[in-house]
């Protein structure tokens, strides 16, 4: 979710008594103070969060009424969305101190974007052995929130419906390949789900966090347990995030990779940085992932969902096919 400028500005104007020039000062002080890392929207953000203002209000939407997948705006509840399924994905079990159960989770689509549904439900993951690929799906009630990697999802809970192709609903036909069509870099875009091809030029120092065994979100430890904002007590799991740079001759791009595939950069053994570094840098992969505008530092970045060496032989195939 973006908001512009002048809507920031807004939304602090009508939360504060501060005139606009001292808005306005205090975000020309920030992009001072972050050496212009950032864009004025992302300065301006940050002031909002220091002042306290909302950005995002957590609006009941008037019932019934279905939302395109664009305007979910994280902390929603009660919304209804009528999309297409583009991708079912494996449902996963987990178990915590308080609960065990399953998640399902899909990705759906309408002409506005795309957008991956969790669903917590029991009754509803047993009614999504029906689900296949290209059904038109109408969900109601749902709720949405930010994962870890920053997309908004949305969530079904015990309160939320799951109707399989509902009579007379329709949504354009998506095209599954949307999924992860190859790209260069220089022709990425926000949002984009793309396969891309290129070599490691730069490779950042792994980072890791303390994880929810469950949602995979950051957890925090208070009072000697791990307390994760949604499961409550858990047995966090440590995982890495690994940023490199990838370059394809077009462009390069910053690429960030979490968990599975930070392992596949970082390797099995922990043998250190330096030899981290020494075998990625100059490797050739094949990435797929989604585009991201990171707006801290107003840049495009990859995340990478999945990450495989390239085969020479293959691309020479491919390039004397075309
Ligand atoms: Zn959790």
């Amino acid at each position: 979710m973006i908001l512009k400028y002048e809507d920031i500005i807004g939304k602090i104007l009508s939360s504060t008594s501060l005139p606009r020039d001292q808005i306005e000062s205090k975000i020309e002080q920030k992009l001072k103070d972050l050496h212009d890392l950032i864009s004025r929207e992302g300065a301006a953000h940050i002031v909002a969060n220091e002042l306290s203002v909302k950005l995002f209000d957590n609006t009941i939407m008037e019932p019934g009424k279905a939302l395109k997948i664009r305007e979910v705006k994280p902390g929603l509840n009660s919304v209804n969305l009528i999309a297409r399924v583009m991708t079912i994905y494996d449902t996963k079990e987990f178990k915590t101190d308080k609960r065990q159960g399953r998640i399902g989770s899909f990705l759906a689509g309408d002409e506005t974007g795309s957008t991956r549904i969790v669903v917590w439900d029991e009754k509803i993951i047993s009614e999504m052995k029906e689900l296949q690929e290209g059904n038109i799906v109408k969900i109601n009630n749902a709720y949405s929130k930010v994962n870890n990697k920053n997309y908004t999802e949305l969530h079904l809970g015990s309160k939320s419906q799951l109707i399989i192709n509902p009579k007379n609903e329709t949504v354009p036909e998506i095209k599954i390949n949307m999924t992860s069509s190859r790209k260069t870099i220089k022709d990425l875009q926000p949002n984009d789900f793309v396969e891309v091809y290129g070599t490691i030029v730069e490779v950042f120092e792994p980072k890791f966090y303390q994880a929810c065994p469950v949602c995979n979100r950051k957890v925090l430890f208070n009072n000697d347990f791990f307390n994760c904002q949604e499961h409550n007590k858990v047995e966090p799991k440590s995982v890495p995030i690994v940023n490199i740079v990838l370059d394809d001759g077009t462009g390069n791009v910053r690429m960030v990779c979490f968990r599975d595939v930070a392992e596949k950069i970082i390797g099995k053994v922990q043998s250190g940085f330096d030899a981290v570094k020494h075998e990625n840098k100059g490797r050739q992969i094949a990435v797929k992932g989604k585009v991201s505008k990171n707006e801290m530092f107003a840049r495009t970045e990859l995340i990478a969902s999945s990450i495989e060496d390239l085969d020479p032989a293959k691309l020479l195939a491919e390039l004397e096919g075309n």
